[in-house]
Formats: C-alpha cells, sequence, structure tokens
C-alpha cells in the first residue's frame, strides 16, 4: 500500500499540489530518511529547513496557490522582475537574498549556474539550515 501511494505519487504529477511538487523536485526518486534530520541539532534550524522543503512558506507560489492565483501570476513583488516568486527565485535568483547569497557563497553551491536541486543536496546541511533561515528572514525583514 505505502509502496503503491509512492510510486504513484511519482508518477502522476497531476495529483500533486505545489508542496508535493516542491518535495518531489528535492527528494528525488529515493525514498529514505533525510541526512539533515539527524545533522542539524539546533531545532530552529532543523524546522526552518524542514519547513522550507515541505513548501511551508510565505512565497507568492504557496500562497497564490492558496488564492486560487495562475501559476505564472504568482510573482516576486519586491522587483519588477516578471519572475515567479518561489523556492528557486528566493535562494538563487531575488535580488532581495543577494547578500546573503554573497555571504554563504564559500560554503555552497550558489553559483549563477547552480540549481535548487544542487543546493538541496549539499552535504552542508547545518550550512543550507542557516542559508535558508537567513534568506527567509531578510524577505520577512525586507518585504517586497
Ligand atoms: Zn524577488
Amino acid at each position: 500500500m505505502r509502496l503503491a501511494f509512492i510510486e504513484k505519487l511519482f508518477t502522476n504529477r497531476e495529483i500533486g499540489t505545489n508542496v508535493q511538487t516542491t518535495y518531489l523536485r528535492f527528494k528525488g526518486m529515493s525514498y529514505e530518511n533525510e541526512r539533515y534530520l539527524c545533522d542539524i541539532n539546533y531545532v530552529q534550524l532543523w524546522k526552518a529547513l524542514a519547513r522550507f522543503r515541505c513548501g511551508n512558506t510565505q512565497l507568492e507560489a504557496v500562497l497564490g496557490e492558496w488564492k486560487g492565483v495562475p501559476y505564472v501570476e504568482r510573482l516576486c513583488q519586491g522587483y519588477d522582475l516578471g519572475k515567479v516568486e518561489d523556492e528557486e527565485h528566493l535562494l538563487l535568483i531575488c535580488p532581495n537574498t543577494q547578500k546573503v547569497r554573497e555571504r554563504f557563497c564559500s560554503t555552497l553551491p550558489l553559483t549563477h549556474m547552480s540549481t535548487l536541486v544542487e543546493l538541496m543536496q549539499t552535504t552542508n546541511m547545518v550550512t543550507l539550515a542557516k542559508f535558508v533561515a537567513c534568506c527567509q528572514y531578510q524577505r520577512t525583514i525586507c518585504p517586497p
């Protein structure tokens, strides 16, 4: 039963919500415990990364889903980039988090060629959790 559900989730993307598709991008096809669950001992960082990976954010891509806004109209409100404010935008593209990226670029894969999946698969989970928390905090104190 559990295996059948997982197989259905991985093969039928139409049943997925934004949360599921976001999670699947990070998770890939493996079904095992995530390393960050053991690697991160500080509960606030653990929660920040877990929430982010599960799509529990205040990003326009997530809020728009609740409001019924078409995906392409869930734009970053702070900059006239015409880009959807999703997880990749917040961590890798948004000018609002540029200074945070600069602070972490020596310890995380944050080049202009990096992808969100590469970032989430880093072995440096504690630093990744700090980076995610800082980006979300930056968005909070300097909202779009
Ligand atoms: Zn932005």
